[in-house]
């Protein structure tokens, strides 16, 4: 288990990447848009910006710039690509990819988001609420 004031640690899949955050993050969701689906992120765990920071391998992380109107930069790790969010590309706030973190977060998933794009053979199988969009309050 995870204490408030541990830090969560997330990493790629080879390991030359690894981020902490530092902070209670906001909330847990599954996004089933078509652009989360490519990159194979679909539970996103918003943070608060001012507590994520870089362990090692900032340098080794590679970005995609989407068209707009997306404006979201996606992070990679260049080596072994594994999808890590979109991290430090907002002084505000961004998703990280759930899928890399090592410690408990502590927080559940709350919602289904864009299931308007739910892929053919994908299910939900759970009761959490389910948005078309975006939801509502953000989140
Ligand atoms: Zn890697
Ligand atoms: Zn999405």
């Amino acid at each position: 288990m995870t204490t408030p004031q541990d830090p969560i640690h997330g990493s790629c899949l080879c390991g030359a990447v690894r981020f902490e955050i530092i902070g209670p993050p906001l909330w847990l969701t599954y996004c089933h848009c078509t652009r989360c689906r490519k990159v194979g992120g679909r539970a996103n765990l918003a943070i608060r910006a001012e507590h994520f920071r870089w362990v090692s391998g900032a340098d080794r992380v590679v970005r995609y710039v989407p068209d707009p109107p997306h404006d979201l930069v996606r992070c990679f790790c260049g080596s072994c690509g594994t999808y890590l969010g979109e991290p430090d590309t907002n002084d505000v706030g961004f998703p990280i990819a759930a899928s890399c973190l090592d410690d408990d977060p502590g927080v559940r998933p709350v919602l289904h988001e864009y299931t308007a794009e739910l892929a053919p053979w994908e299910e939900i199988l759970d009761d959490l609420p389910q948005f078309e969009g975006a939801p509502p309050s953000g989140g």
